[in-house]
């Protein structure tokens, strides 16, 4: 085809004119086939339809658009042509002989940029036999980047093991297809995006030989391969602040070694990802975050991940900025992480049904992953791309790797990107995840044990970051969103899990090992032994201490005696000389493995340290107790009441619940009793049916009381719990209650189990922490995302303008807000749906109850994830109450203070030291600030201190040490590079920190 005359735009309206005069012209609006028909007397041939495609080809004078013309022949075969009139241009297509009966060709017609009116005339001879006008719109240009990758499951499709050997022997292909294609052009050379940075770890662990290093960071540097951000893809919800920037850790330390760039996160099969990380990630200079979610996990939910109209439809990919609770933002691109195929007709189709569905671009990105999780690169890509090339002008296929294809579309389109602030809350893993709730309980406390060891272990001034960074590789793979395989039952299920499991018990192990409490440099004036107690956080606090002997440490050991706990004993305050009260209680192995050793300790002291200085020790000392330990003159506990500074409490026998607490200094009764359960309540629902079954008890029992605490325990049971404790301890220095369970869950498959918090917060608002942020429900979310459950850190907050409740799950993570939820997890996990699952998401000003339910454990599977978990674990909440709102009361520093408890270890005095009796290692001086971490610096020039804001307000905080010199400070990215200087002065360094933000500094 090609143009065969111009005429002037005179004349091309006048031929317009008779058109429409003569063949009642009727050009359609739609750009299609439709169209109007004019003809000849008894046509042997019509034009059934001319449809426009998304093809264009090059031709001598431009770019041509591909029709395919429909054409029905009721005579004999016949050559035949048709010619395209529009304006003063003419194009002829020669559709060759026609054959009886109907038959289909394909013409190229020049490109219009506009709408325009085109008449066909399709001629055999000098014969019209058919005419039609259309209305011809400028078709899209497309440009389709495709992205390779292979998304990294660490399991589900073989053993873990198994996995980080299939990544890094991919390594080796991936190299080859680069250096193949390296000379072909730009647009079909091979390219890989390297998912998740575990793999490239894996292969780096292999030893590859130098040369193979150098020509992958040539391949990186070039452009062929990319490296991304996060080290897995991750359940986000489960990390602590410092958890989620070390995610980042390992992809930054390659980049610093070889000089590469990373500007892209890339996030896949997770539906939800949590606020802090678009900080974070902004922080670090990621500029893009990828995000791969397969929109039929929400097929037939009226629950889906977010509301389409207000964020994006999950029909098609699509784009906005993402702003992160310190006002920082990445680029966020939805995947809709579907299986694709370059065939002509199915990429067709597949464009064309986004532009129905409403994209609005003509750039997009295809991301091809092969026939499963954790596929081998394929050549075909780049094959595919580079044949295609050669045939269309457009669509253009163009190989990728995402964040080439994310800076490309940012640049032409970012500007009209809208932007959104908010967290999205997993529906579907973190639920998941609590189907171990022993192992998901060890991973939490392990991220809260790492924070502390890596303080103490700077204070102690050693410089070695090698532990840490172990313990922290093997969290991040305990908290990956892998837990078994694709069936999730049978051996493969089983063994897929203990080896997921080992990377729980290996980081609970490694940050044990590297916690190294600096003893050693306090010096005891006075001869016997003495309890040296270090507070992890950065503010002076008070809190529950328990220790029993470590053996295994000699210092401890050497205060034998006084740990067999044969003689009483008072505990002196080595700096004021007063005697504090202590307790010794009982252990089961339950509460400390040790128990469990033939010879181990059966007993613990106990007792309450108070004001303990910020980020720093206090000495206690151990002497013959003289008279009977007392319990304080305010105290009255009897076998169902208690009565203290703080409460009042009492259990109800006939409704077997506690069914009064009362908060003294408030004034007010802390229960619902109106609430739909009681106190404390566990309940079993049957994922199948909904039905919710609660637990039947015995009695209440008051089984220890002294001067430190009473505790008060039952027994019962209920499906699936055969075994089940509740024990809820009153300190009396104190104002924390602290609510525990210990439960034995047997093979009943297909339970959820909650426990009850009914509290009693007229127009209640709830806060809570959640990774890198502060968040309160539904205000601080993508509109229309889950509201069924949220992942909380070390605190969750309900409180009106006068007073609050904090409530503080030590080991479950997952929390429901307001009322106990029919759930929400997606088609793509969940087995069972009872009636009322997958109900529209609550809208802002819907939650008014100010009830609390803990998620501790959910079985219902068709996954990846365990439906039976024979097992026995244990369950911890403390809770505690404040006047006015959460902000003011800083209800935050209770859950800080009960999830990182004091540590404490045994020393026997006299001994010399650096170090008085109690001082403290660092310093901050605003209240509003928490120290997370104090660490030598990667790359060894000096150290690391990070911080973050957690009310709120901008602030100009000073940090100073005296566990080690500094004269010079710098700010740096949370990956430890380099950025500003800051000034110091007497020892102090100044920074000021973003409301909810993070500063890193670095001091020489
Ligand atoms: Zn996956």
């Amino acid at each position: 085809m090609k143009a065969l005359k111009r005429m002037s735009e005179f004349a091309a309206a006048l031929v317009l004119l008779l058109l429409s005069l003569t063949f009642r012209l009727r050009a359609e609006d739609t750009g299609g086939s439709v169209s109007q028909a004019a003809t000849d007397k008894k046509p042997a041939i019509t034009l059934d339809s001319i449809t426009p495609t998304l093809f264009f080809t090059h031709g001598p004078e431009g770019l041509r658009q591909v029709y395919d013309v429909t054409v029905r022949n009721v005579g004999s075969a016949k050559t035949a042509k048709l010619v395209a009139r529009w304006q003063s241009e003419e194009a002829l297509c020669d559709l060759g002989t026609i054959a009886a009966g109907v038959s289909k060709h394909r013409v190229c017609i020049p490109d219009v940029r506009r709408n325009t009116a085109t008449e066909f005339v399709l001629q055999s001879g000098n014969r019209v036999h058919d005419r039609r006008t259309i209305n011809r719109r400028p078709a899209r240009h497309w440009v389709v980047h495709l992205v390779h990758l292979s998304h990294h499951d660490v399991g589900y499709t073989h053993l873990p093991d198994d996995v980080l050997r299939l990544h890094a022997s991919f390594f080796d292909s991936i190299l080859e297809n680069c250096e193949k294609t390296k000379d072909w052009p730009e647009e079909a050379r091979f390219r890989w995006t390297v998912e998740e940075f575990f793999s490239l770890d894996a292969f780096l662990r292999t030893d590859p030989p130098a040369e193979k290093v150098e020509q992958l960071v040539r391949y990186i540097k070039g452009g062929q391969i990319e490296v991304t951000a996060l080290f897995g893809n991750e359940i986000l919800e489960y990390c602590s602040h410092e958890e989620l920037v070390r995610l980042m850790y390992p992809s930054f330390a390659f980049k610093r070694r070889h000089g590469i760039e990373i500007t892209t996160a890339v996030h896949n099969d997770i539906p939800g990802c949590t606020w802090g990380l678009a900080s974070m990630l902004a922080g670090a200079g990621v500029k893009h975050l990828a995000v791969g979610i397969p929109a039929w996990y929400f097929r037939g939910s009226e629950a889906t991940l977010w509301d389409q109209e207000e964020c994006l439809s999950l029909k098609t990919p699509g784009g906005f900025w993402w702003e992160g609770p310190d006002g920082r933002r990445v680029f966020f691109w939805y995947n809709p992480w579907e299986p694709y195929r370059l065939a002509e007709s199915s990429l067709s189709k597949r464009l064309s049904q986004w532009e129905k569905d409403g994209y609005p671009f003509d750039l997009v990105c295809l991301m091809i992953r092969g026939r499963t999780d954790n596929s081998p690169p394929s050549m075909a890509i780049a094959e595919a791309a580079k044949a295609w090339n050669a045939k269309w002008a457009y669509p253009r296929l163009v190989t990728a790797t995402q964040g080439q294809f994310l800076a490309a579309f940012e640049e032409k389109f970012g500007e009209r990107l809208k932007t959104l602030r908010g967290d999205l809350p997993g529906t579907d893993y973190p639920v998941c995840g609590t189907c171990t709730p022993r192992e998901t309980a060890l991973a939490r406390r392990t991220t809260n044990l790492l924070l502390s060891a890596e303080k103490l272990r700077t204070a102690s001034g050693n410089v070695s970051t090698e532990p840490l960074s172990e313990a922290y590789r093997q969290l991040l793979f305990a908290d990956e969103h892998c837990w078994g395989g694709t069936r999730p039952v049978g051996h493969w299920q089983e063994l897929m899990w203990n080896q997921k499991r080992a990377y729980t018990y290996r980081a609970a192990l490694a940050a044990e090992k590297a916690l190294e409490l600096p003893v050693g440099a306090v010096a005891l004036a006075e001869d016997g032994p003495h309890v040296v107690v270090f507070n992890p956080l950065s503010w002076q606090r008070s809190g529950v201490v328990q220790r029993t002997v470590a053996a295994s440490i000699p210092h401890e050991e050497a205060c034998r005696e006084v740990l067999d706990f044969q003689r009483p004993f008072d505990l002196l305050d080595v700096t004021t000389g007063q005697p504090v009260p202590c307790q010794c209680t009982g252990l089961s192995y339950f509460d400390e493995p040790e128990v469990a050793r033939p010879g181990g300790p059966t007993q613990a002291l106990i007792f309450a340290a108070e004001d303990l200085p910020a980020d720093g020790y206090k000495t206690y000392r151990v002497v013959p107790r003289r008279s009977p330990a007392r319990i304080p003159a305010n105290v009255r506990v009897a076998a169902r009441q208690l009565e203290n500074r703080f409460w009042r409490a009492e259990f109800d026998r006939e409704s077997g619940v506690w069914g009064r607490l009362f908060d003294k200094s408030l004034r007010r009764e802390l229960i619902d009793r109106e609430a739909p359960h009681g106190f404390g309540e566990v309940i079993v629902r049957q994922s199948r049916t909904g039905k919710e079954h609660l637990a039947e008890w015995n009695d209440v029992e008051l089984v220890e009381s002294g001067p430190v605490f009473a505790k008060y325990r039952r027994r019962g049971h209920v499906l699936g719990l055969p075994g089940l404790w509740q024990e809820i301890v009153f300190y009396h220095a104190l104002k924390r209650i602290d609510v525990n369970y210990r439960m034995v869950r047997d093979a009943t498959p297909g339970v959820e189990v909650y426990v009850a918090f009914p509290l009693a917060v007229e127009e209640p608002r709830f806060r809570f922490e959640g990774p890198g942020s502060v968040i309160e429900p539904l205000v601080d979310q993508l509109p229309g995302s889950c509201t069924d459950y949220y992942g909380v850190g070390h605190w969750a907050d309900v409180h009106n303008d006068r007073f609050g409740v904090v409530f503080s799950p030590h080991d479950a993570p997952m929390v429901e807000l307001g009322g106990l939820f029919p759930g929400a997890v997606s088609q793509a996990h969940h087995g069972w749906m009872y009636p009322g699952y997958g109900h529209p998401f609550l809208k802002v000003g819907e939650l008014k109850r100010s009830h609390i339910y803990s998620l501790i454990s959910y079985s219902n599977f068709t996954t990846n994830f365990l439906n039976v978990q024979p097992n026995e674990f244990c369950v911890r909440y403390s809770l505690g109450t404040h006047e006015g709102d959460w902000r003011k009361a800083q209800a935050w520093r209770f859950g800080w203070g009960a999830m990182q408890p004091p540590l404490a270890t045994f020393v026997k005095g006299p001994k010399r030291g650096r170090l008085g009796a109690t001082g403290s290692f660092y310093r901050l001086d605003q209240p509003n600030v928490i120290l997370l971490t104090v660490k030598p610096a990667e790359d060894g020039r000096g150290h690391i201190a990070r911080m973050f804001e957690t009310e709120g307000r901008r602030t100009e905080v000073g940090f100073s040490t005296l566990a080690f010199d500094f004269r010079k400070a710098r700010q740096t990215s949370p990956v430890e590079e380099d950025g500003r200087p800051l000034p110091v002065a007497d020892g102090a360094v100044r920074v000021t920190i973003e409301p909810y933000g993070m500063a890193t500094i670095r001091l020489q």
